[in-house]
């Protein structure tokens, strides 16, 4: 055995949204200070953490899956340490234990900096332990990251959310929204533009309500504009928008700023004004669609990418309709599309005219057909054009050609030199497809 792999090793499963992707770093960056090395492969690893997502059933039940398969590994082996993390664990708290007794963690939001003393309890015999997080222990910033590129990364902004849609669980497992204040966000990007870092993408439930909960003085927009006056970034993104927020003077802001892209993630959820009433989206169908006109109209190249739920209580077939309508007319350049599922705590979840699962899955599955069909369209009008790409690697699927991602977040795959990963490249765009954008460098110039 080499003096490498002598160190205990971790696996890290992450479930969700980009949210939890930022908390894994933080969690590898935390086990790599316990002198842990990652493990190539489950199989491998002592420590197997599963960093959990609950805004759906079937995060849930993937999770509950892969925790049934580990129980006769765990029987085999006393030392292997296993553990949940993140939004489920803080949802279901002691009721994993109750289903899952040969579990030694479940630890909640928040909570990565508690690791290295909970694991060493753990190893005295002190387990299984159950540690939720509550208002006033949330541990947020000051921890250390493992960021898992040098040249993209993501920068929490905010943590938590306020709007309570009656649909979601986020608010009650992520607590209300704290904004980062920007003297501590600016040092943490000034020292990523020092290091090398290109594209920064801003992280939050709700980016544009930044600084509601810091005073009048705060906003998103003057965020984005004191990240856009650092020399060294290239790029900033930003993701999630509540469109209810995104002022018309946002859009403004945003189309006089050159650093930040051209892509606008903007759930609209239903294309149907009763449902939206019903989620408490706080928007109707018409305000998103003058919104997205303001956007086109100053920055016409934007993307907006969106997030759809079929099947939420009392959606009638028409209703249903009117979502498949606003995709066509809107013309999204993606959407990820779900099928409504009731979380237990949420006000919908008590709604009485829930629908049934046979026709949530026949109506997803229409919209994914006339999702895939726009992607396609709208991947094809690139054809022919001129892209700036920042070259982030090579390609998964060919590592001998390379890949990164247009300003409207499209993936684009070409031909070229690695001396210009984490550069900015100009692409001449040749064929458009449903997964992003095959095309040749046209400049290359190699630092
Ligand atoms: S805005 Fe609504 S959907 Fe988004 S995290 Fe908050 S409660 Fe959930």
């Amino acid at each position: 055995m080499s003096a490498l792999t002598l160190k205990e090793q971790y696996y890290i499963q992450t479930y969700g949204c980009q949210m939890n992707v930022s908390d894994t770093e933080v969690i590898e960056a935390v086990l790599d200070q316990m002198n842990f090395a990652k493990a190539p492969t489950i199989e491998e690893a002592s420590l197997i953490l599963f960093n959990t997502c609950c805004v759906r059933e079937n995060a849930d039940l993937k999770v509950y899956g892969k925790l049934g398969e580990l129980k006769e590994k765990k029987r085999k082996n006393r030392d292997l340490i296993l553990g949940v993390v993140g939004c489920l664990s803080q949802k279901d708290g002691k009721k994993f234990l109750e289903r899952f007794p040969y579990v030694d963690l479940v630890l909640g939001t928040y909570k990565q900096g508690r690791l290295p003393y909970l694991i060493q309890e753990i190893r005295s015999g002190k387990g299984p332990i159950l540690e939720l997080s509550n208002r006033k222990d949330r541990e947020e910033e000051g921890l250390p990251v493992k960021r898992r590129s040098e040249i993209f990364t993501f920068v929490p902004i905010s943590y938590g959310c306020d709007q309570f849609c009656t649909f979601c669980i986020v608010p009650f497992v992520r607590g209300k929204q704290r904004s980062r204040h920007p003297k501590s966000l600016m040092r943490e990007i000034q020292n990523l533009a020092e290091d090398g870092f290109k594209e920064i993408t801003l992280l939050g439930q709700n980016v544009n309500t930044y600084g509601f909960d810091l005073g009048p003085e705060y906003s998103f927009s003057e965020l984005l504009a004191l990240i856009n006056s650092l020399d060294k970034i290239d790029r900033i993104r930003f993701i999630t928008s509540h469109p209810k927020y995104f002022s018309l003077e946002l859009v403004e802001k945003i189309a006089s700023l050159d650093k930040v892209c051209e892509h606008f993630h903007l759930p609209l959820q239903s294309g149907d004004d009763e449902i939206l009433k019903k989620m408490r989206r706080g928007y109707t169908y018409e305000d998103y669609k003058k919104l997205v006109c303001k956007i086109r109209t100053l920055i016409p190249s934007a993307s907006i990418t969106t997030d759809l739920i079929v099947g939420f209580p009392g959606e009638t077939e028409e209703q249903f309709q009117k979502t498949l309508t606003a995709y066509r007319e809107i013309q999204f350049d993606q959407a990820f599309m779900f099928a409504y599922s009731p979380r237990e705590g949420t006000k919908a979840a008590k709604f009485e005219d829930q629908v049934p699962e046979s026709v949530k899955k026949e109506r997803l599955q229409l919209l994914i057909e006339l999702s895939n069909q726009m992607v396609e369209k709208k991947n094809k009008e690139y054809v022919g054009s001129i892209q700036e790409v920042l070259v982030e690697g090579p390609s998964k699927k060919n590592i001998n050609r390379l890949t990164g991602r247009t300003r409207t977040n499209r993936i684009s795959v070409f031909d070229g030199n690695p001396k210009i990963i984490g550069t900015l490249q100009k692409v001449h765009i040749k064929n458009g497809y449903s997964w992003g954008l095959e095309g040749n460098v046209i400049s290359s110039s190699i630092p």
